[in-house]
């Protein structure tokens, strides 16, 4: 049975409310990127092993067709967003600022860009081994989140029974919209992504999860799910992080994850709604993820907008679509403001994570001077995983990486809720990324 929309979840415990500023682009219907020239394609645009390449300088492809197989297991194949020719397999620069092993690809000007691709073999027919190994051929990742390839979910252990499908709708960074316009406009693909999924799992009932702020993808879904469907929407309260799984789990289920336990040892599976969709697309019709939605805003954008962009377009160009920057902005990042990274340069790509596009202008990106932490325990009712912050960042201040193991430094989601709320300007996510950048150097030399 449909659960009623009003219904609103007591939720997770501890966490921020950031002003969303998602009235900038929510109202938005997306727009297709036009084409551009250049295109460049990262190996390592996922979590895991990088793909390897499948094509030659001097190649000619197709727009969908494969240019990269997986590396391993955990990684995933990478497919042509244009059709065009191969210039280069060589170092560019990632969005972070890194140089990483990249295809770049220079359209064809005279070309139709019809896609070149062929459905997969039918879903239904499959075991879930091979639904799993069927779906890391796409090249979906989880676009909510850390891009992990989207095949590994369904890749069970021996025994594990799923009964949950939760279908993360919270988009709770602010800024980012792309997640609601998926759920307004795309509302058919989502719908078939999930039974796709829910049929395969077996799952007895699916939940799609959405904070109360987009009324409009609420009504949206909710008039589209038959009463005899097992599969519900649940409004939950605006508060950040409730698009992280755990806290999501915590919300719609009223369970905890152990720390150390995946959801789907829970009998939990979930998917960002893009994932979904993403999913849908490729059972259905063969399209492999080439083609990203990117929310483009803040206050230095002239022209916010939801846009279709596909993968590999320098940010330079999505800019200019957008009317270009300010002249007092200061900062441009890839991904919310709470864990985006700032770009090193706008020739860096749109890849599989980017969630969005932001430009801020001097006004929100001034530093505050960093005073002495007053113990006033602020970060410690923020952080929603309950570690301890201001102990972790005066040990990483320290770099006392032993004491941090110690105090569960690898369970932090780095969601940033600590540094939002600290009175002193402490930069405390940041001291703790690097410290466990650091820690995790130390295991592998
Ligand atoms: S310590 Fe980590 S998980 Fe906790 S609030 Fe800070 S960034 Fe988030
Ligand atoms: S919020 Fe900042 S000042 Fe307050 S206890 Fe935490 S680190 Fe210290």
């Amino acid at each position: 049975m449909t659960a009623p929309a009003t219904r609103l979840r007591r939720g997770f415990a501890h966490g921020v409310h950031p002003n969303d500023h998602k009235v900038l682009t929510a109202d938005l219907p997306t727009q297709r990127m036009p084409f551009v020239g250049r295109y460049v394609l990262p190996l390592n645009q996922h979590l895991g092993v990088p793909a390897k390449p499948v094509v030659t300088p001097g190649q000619r492809v197709r727009r969908g067709e494969r240019i990269a197989e997986p590396g391993a297991f955990l990684s995933t194949s990478l497919h042509s967003p244009v059709t065009g020719w191969v210039r280069t397999i060589g170092q560019h620069r990632y969005p972070g600022g890194q140089f990483s092993k990249a295809i770049e690809i220079e359209a064809d000007p005279y070309a139709t860009q019809r896609l070149a691709v062929e459905p997969p073999p039918d879903w239904r027919a499959l075991s879930l081994d091979d639904f799993a190994s069927v779906l890391q051929d796409s090249g979906v990742v989880g676009l909510g989140g850390a891009a992990l390839p989207a095949h590994v979910k369904y890749s069970l252990r021996e025994g594990v029974r799923i009964r949950y499908l939760i279908i993360n709708g919270a988009e709770c960074e602010p800024y980012l919209t792309n997640d609601h316009r998926v759920m307004v406009e795309h509302t058919d693909r989502l719908l078939r992504g999930i039974e796709i999924l829910q049929t395969k799992l077996g799952a007895q009932e699916a939940i799609i999860g959405i904070e109360r702020n987009k009324p409009d993808a609420i009504t949206a879904l909710d008039r589209r799910i038959r009463p005899d469907q097992p599969l519900r929407v649940v409004p939950l309260r605006v508060k950040y992080p409730q698009g992280d799984s755990k806290m999501m789990i915590k919300s719609l289920l009223g369970l905890e994850v152990p720390a150390g336990l995946h959801a789907a040892d829970l009998g939990i599976i979930m998917n960002n709604v893009g994932t979904t969709a993403a999913i849908a697309d490729w059972f259905d019709t063969g399209l492999p993820y080439i083609d990203r939605m990117v929310t483009v805003s803040g206050p230095g954008i002239a022209q916010p907008a939801n846009l279709i962009v596909p993968l590999g377009t320098p940010v330079r160009e999505v800019l200019r679509f957008c009317g270009g920057l300010s002249d007092d902005t200061r900062e441009v990042i890839m991904g919310g403001p709470m864990m985006g990274t700032p770009i090193a340069s706008l020739d860096a790509p749109i890849i599989k994570s980017s969630s969005g596009v932001l430009a801020f202008t001097a006004a929100e990106t001034a530093r505050p001077r960093e005073y002495p932490c007053i113990r006033c325990g602020r970060c410690l009712e923020a952080c929603p995983y309950f570690l301890n912050p201001s102990r972790l960042a005066r040990l990483a201040k320290a770099r006392m990486y032993e004491e941090m193991k110690h105090i569960q430094i690898m369970e932090c989601v780095e969601c940033g809720s600590c540094t939002y709320a600290c009175p002193s300007g402490i930069p405390i996510v940041q001291l703790i990324r690097t410290a466990k950048r650091n820690i995790r150097g130390h295991k592998r030399s």
